[in-house]
């Protein structure tokens, strides 16, 4: 009660920012840096709305405010001034929703209700797995609004479960300030087991108590249909597999055979039941499917020169920070090489970069190279980005880029 009162008496966080940072904002971007912050009126805490307001005092933008991050606010609207309460929240939760309406059948079942900054909600992901949604925070300033934002979505979308998911860095101050752990369930009952869910027909497990992102990568949906398209008659290599989705996908596409490669045996008995789990699909039960435990680099560089007829490579972000831009851009050559090598006469290399701070260019430029320095003839079959429930509204938030290539015989 105290609490409430004295918090009604703190006035309104304001904030005056660079000349340079007001277009930026106006211009959409929802994040503000620290060091464009010219004025603070007080000290502003983990998640409160603060306000910013251009040279001549008019609301530029409000957003949630984190006072140990480097964003130091990550932006909910700019424009004209807007209350945020409790309908702002809801309006904004149905607007995103509706943003997928038309986009998936029943056939599929997992895919991202709500894409962080670029559906608004910056630092914010909701999936969905089956009647299993999943919460996953990104930024701190989200922590305090948790309960409000998680039973605003519960109210919506009534899910059988709901699980919260904290990113690393976030964990630590999740724990000891808002009893918060990753993986907690925060709706319905517990789980024994990953969900079982539908893409196109096909079932995928997820752990989405443990997995990485939120526990399947529902990002690669529309590039494992065209790797299903392509399938046909070839041997599939997929090298950082994961648990098998681009596989199962060539298996139903009537893929010849398929081997998974991955560091990860965890990821390789996903594979496995990934597999068991589509038994019933022809083309799957029909296909046979080996795992392989390795480095994909030192296997693709090995001397047996196996040769597949479709390799698709999909590494970890090679780029996790913008110093290590150009040493990415360099392994996706040689990657690219290594998988060329590998492939036999009327192959198609898939390969995919999820590194936000390689350029969609820098990549498909760093592949193109590599394909022209294997002195073999190759056409270029096509390019793809994020997926449409994957929207990248600003610069950053671009991350998934693929390219196709076909491939024929070695030149003479
Ligand atoms: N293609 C997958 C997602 C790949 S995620 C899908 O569509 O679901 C990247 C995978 O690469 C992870 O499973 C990780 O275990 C694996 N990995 C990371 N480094 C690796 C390496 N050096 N060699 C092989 N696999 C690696």
């Amino acid at each position: 009660m105290l609490k409430t009162e004295k918090k009604q008496r703190i006035p309104q966080l304001r904030l005056r920012v660079t000349a340079a940072a007001e277009s930026i904002l106006r211009a959409g971007h929802p994040w503000l840096f620290a060091e464009s912050i010219r004025d603070q009126n007080r000290v502003g805490e983990l998640g409160e709305l603060a306000v910013v307001f251009d040279r001549n005092d008019r609301f530029l933008a409000v957003g949630l405010f984190d006072p140990e991050s480097p964003i130091r606010v990550r932006i909910l609207h700019a424009g004209k001034p807007q209350t945020i309460n409790r309908d702002w929240w809801a309006a904004r939760l149905e607007q995103t929703l509706a943003r997928r309406q038309d986009l998936f059948d029943e056939g599929t079942t997992g895919f991202r209700w709500i894409n962080g900054e670029s559906d608004g909600w910056p630092g914010l992901v909701l999936d969905r797995y089956d009647r299993t949604l999943v919460l996953k925070l990104y930024t701190a300033a989200w922590l305090p609004r948790g309960e409000e934002i998680a039973a605003l979505i519960a109210e919506k979308l009534r899910p059988g479960r709901m699980v919260l998911r904290l990113s690393r860095n976030i964990r630590k101050l999740a724990e000891a300030r808002f009893a918060k752990a990753d993986g907690e369930i925060i709706e319905g009952p517990p789980m024994d087991r990953p969900v079982v869910f539908l893409e196109s027909g096909l079932r995928f497990e997820a752990d989405v108590l443990r997995g990485q992102k939120t526990g399947f990568f529902l990002d690669q949906r529309e590039n494992r249909h065209r790797v299903e398209a392509l399938a046909r008659g070839r041997a599939v290599l997929n090298a950082f597999s994961f648990t098998g989705g681009f596989s199962v996908c060539a298996a139903r596409g009537g893929a010849r055979a398929v081997t998974d490669l991955d560091l990860s045996s965890h990821a390789l008995a996903g594979a496995r039941r990934n597999f068991a789990l589509n038994q019933d699909v022809a083309g799957v039960a029909g296909c046979p499917h080996e795992v392989a435990q390795a480095d994909a680099f030192e296997w693709l560089g090995g001397n047996a020169k196996r040769k597949f007829d479709l390799i698709v490579l999909d590494p970890p972000s090679l780029a996790k920070r913008e110093s290590e831009r150009a040493g990415a851009i360099r392994a996706y050559a040689r990657l690219a090489g290594l998988g060329i090598e590998h492939l036999a006469r009327d192959g198609v290399l898939v390969a995919c970069s999820c590194s936000a701070h390689v350029t969609a260019e820098e990549f498909f430029g760093a592949v193109r190279a590599a394909a022209a320095g294997s002195k073999r003839m190759f056409a270029e079959l096509e390019t793809t980005r994020q997926p449409p429930d994957h929207p990248a509204a600003f610069k950053e938030a671009e991350y998934l880029k693929a390219v196709y290539l076909h491939f024929g015989a070695a030149s003479a």
